[in-house]
Formats: structure tokens, sequence, C-alpha cells
């Protein structure tokens, strides 16, 4: 069992920077999502830890030992990676026993252990059978099996439910949650799904371009965004550019005053402002300066596609009961729109 720390881990190949001066600390029992778009590090970030790959700079500890020049089967780690990589010709059991033939565990214990793990992950009646006899969900609690058989200090794992159908994903999900939870495991997990990330890690790291955004819960990320990218990035936002004039407030880039609060940390200067959708109210108003373009009807929630002076405004409320006048609203009408200026974030414009 054991924290993970990864200081100022980098890596390189050629003139192209892959990661750069990453510094995370998990410790013991945590879960850690690396959430960000495609490209921006979270598998090399990962398979340095693992010692798939070797960092160009930097250091990993586990349990407080530097281990960033340690072989992957010595560094006491589990790995589950996207695809399962379960060997087709061995049985289940051979396949969660591999790790442990590898680390020279005797035979008795080998077979008590795979038991263990079996059972854990609730496959101990599908021991004999070879992976393409399982479903795809089956197959992905065998590649679990595995990485958990040989007690990893540090749980890895690489978006393990990208080739599962929805419903499974959900279910497996919060199967890998309750385990991690149970078992007390360090784990960081990979995944480019933010509702993944939001639902199953306990505090997410935000990646982009090979460099950490923001580390932070999910409410951190999402009430405290410290820049445009995660704003848009965690959650759906309004990303508004503008100016700010003092005295006044917000000008947008087409020219509209909008209503915020400044506070000490405001950035000076070319700013976005932050405005989750939801806290954007809008009520039918034949003056009104925002032009409703789509409606779109999600049940509980309704999305209102506004054009505001120029500029693209979302809003999404609670669906409307029947006899309300927003209920009424249709494409092309004129709307009145508000928002408490405390909900206005107002961020640094991108560099
Ligand atoms: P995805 O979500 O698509 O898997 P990712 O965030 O995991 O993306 P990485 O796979 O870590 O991203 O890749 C980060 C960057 O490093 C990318 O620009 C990628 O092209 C580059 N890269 C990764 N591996 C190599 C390699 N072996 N040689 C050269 N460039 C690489």
């Amino acid at each position: 069992m054991g924290s993970l720390v990864l200081e100022a881990l980098s890596k390189r190949y050629g003139q192209s920077t892959a990661v750069e001066r990453v510094d995370l600390d998990v410790p013991q029992g945590e879960m850690v999502a690396l959430l960000g778009p495609s490209g921006c590090g979270k598998t090399t970030t990962l398979r340095m830890v693992a010692g798939f790959v070797p960092p160009s700079a930097g250091r990993v500890l586990i349990g407080g030992t530097d281990v960033t020049r340690t072989p992957p089967h010595a560094r006491n780690t589990g790995m589950v990676f996207q695809s399962y990589a379960l060997f087709p010709h061995m049985t289940v059991a051979d396949n969660v026993a591999f790790g442990l033939e590898m680390r020279r565990v005797n035979r008795a214990e080998r077979e008590k252990r795979v038991r263990e793990a079996l059972q854990l992950v609730r496959l101990d009646k599908l021991e004999d059978r070879l992976p393409r006899q399982l479903s795809g969900g089956q197959q992905q609690r065998v590649a679990l099996a595995r990485a958990l058989v040989v007690n990893p200090a540090v749980f890895l794992l690489d978006e393990p439910l990208s080739n599962l159908d929805a419903k499974l994903r959900g279910e497996v999900r919060m199967e890998i949650r309750s385990l991690q939870q149970r078992l007390g495991l360090t784990t960081l997990i990979v995944t480019h799904d933010q509702e993944e990330a939001l639902t199953m890690a306990d505090r997410l790291v935000v990646m982009e371009r090979g460099r950490v955004r923001q580390v932070g819960t999910a409410e951190d990320l999402y009430e405290s965004p410290a820049d445009p990218f995660v704003a848009g990035f965690v959650g759906r936002c309004n990303l508004i550019e503008g100016e700010l004039e003092t005295p006044g407030g917000f000008r947008t880039a087409t020219g509209a005053l909008l209503p915020c609060i400044f506070g000490p940390r405001t950035p000076a200067g070319r700013v976005v402002m932050a405005l989750r959708p939801e806290h954007v109210q809008i009520a039918p108003a034949e003056d009104g300066p925002a032009r409703l373009q789509a409606v779109t009807y999600l049940g509980a929630q309704t999305e209102y596609h506004l054009d505001f002076n120029g500029t693209p405004l979302l809003a999404i409320r609670q669906t409307p009961a029947a006899e309300d006048p927003l209920r009424r609203l249709s494409n092309g009408d004129a709307v009145a729109v508000s928002w408490n200026p405390a909900a206005a974030r107002l961020l640094p414009a991108a560099q």
C-alpha cells in the first residue's frame, strides 16, 4: 500500500513535449482521475507511473520510495488497459495468475489468491473459460482481477470502460469505485469522459497540451475553474470574451455591457466571463435584448440557445410547467436575460 507522488514529471519525444512538469500528490486510498482532451498527455503520464515509458525528467515515488528507474514488474503497480490485453489462449484463472507467476509466488499461494481475486470481481464460476467465451464486461472484470491479484500499492486504470456499452459502463463504474474504496487502493485513472471522472474520482487533474491546468474535487473545478479551458471542459459553460471597464462592468467583444462583480483577484484587461447555463434566467419580453435561436426539450430540463447582442448564450432551465409562458417561446422570439452577477466568474483570457 502506498501514496503516489509525481515530481516535475516530463516526457519529450524529440522536439515535442508530451508531458510537461506534472506535479501530483495522491495520498494512500485516494482515487484521482487524469482528464483532458485527446493527446493532452494522460496516457503518457500513467505509463510513466507504471514504468512502461521512461521519463525525460522528474521523479515517481510510490510509498515514499523513488521508483523512477525501477522496472515495471518491480514497482508494485497493477494496471488495467483499455483493450484488457488478456492472453487469448489462457483460461481466466491462468490470466489472473500470470502476475503471480512472474513474481515467483508458489502454486498453493497462487491458487488461493486467484480464487480470492475472482471472487472479488464475481467471476469465480468462470475460471476455466477462455477470454473469447466471455462478454465484454466479464473480460473487463478478468483484467481487473489480474491487476488486483498482486496486491498493488498503486492501481492504474487506462480508459477501462471505453469498450463497454453505456449501460454496462455505468455498472462497472460503480463496481470499480466500490472495490477501490473497500480495498483502500491508491488509484490513478485516465479518462477523457468527464462524467466518468466526476462520478468515480475523489479529485480530478485537468490536463491540456501536456500541462496540468487544475487539480481539485468536482465541485472545485465546476464552481471555481482556474481558467476558461477548465470552465469549458468540466460541465457546460458560456465563455464570453471581453474587457473589464471600471466603473461599469464587462464589455463583450460585440459591445454589450454585462453585469458582473469585480473581486480582489479579478484579472485586469482582456478577460473571459464564465457563466454556467443554469444561472441564466430568461423571460419572454417583446423588447428583450436576446433572440431565441433554438429550444431543445430534454425531459427534466430544457436548453435555450440564444443570440444575445451577437454573443451566443446558452440557458438551461428546469422544464417549465405546461401553463408557464416560457413553454410558449418559439424560435426568433425576443427574450429578456438576467443572472446574479455573483454567478459570473471573470477568468484571465487564454495566453
Ligand atoms: P488519448 O486520450 O487520445 O489517448 P492522451 O491524453 O492519453 O490521449 P498521450 O497518448 O499521452 O495522450 O499523448 C500525448 C502526446 O504525446 C500526443 O501528442 C502524442 O502524439 C505524443 N506521443 C505519445 N506517444 C508517443 C511516442 N511514442 N512517440 C512520439 N510521440 C508520442
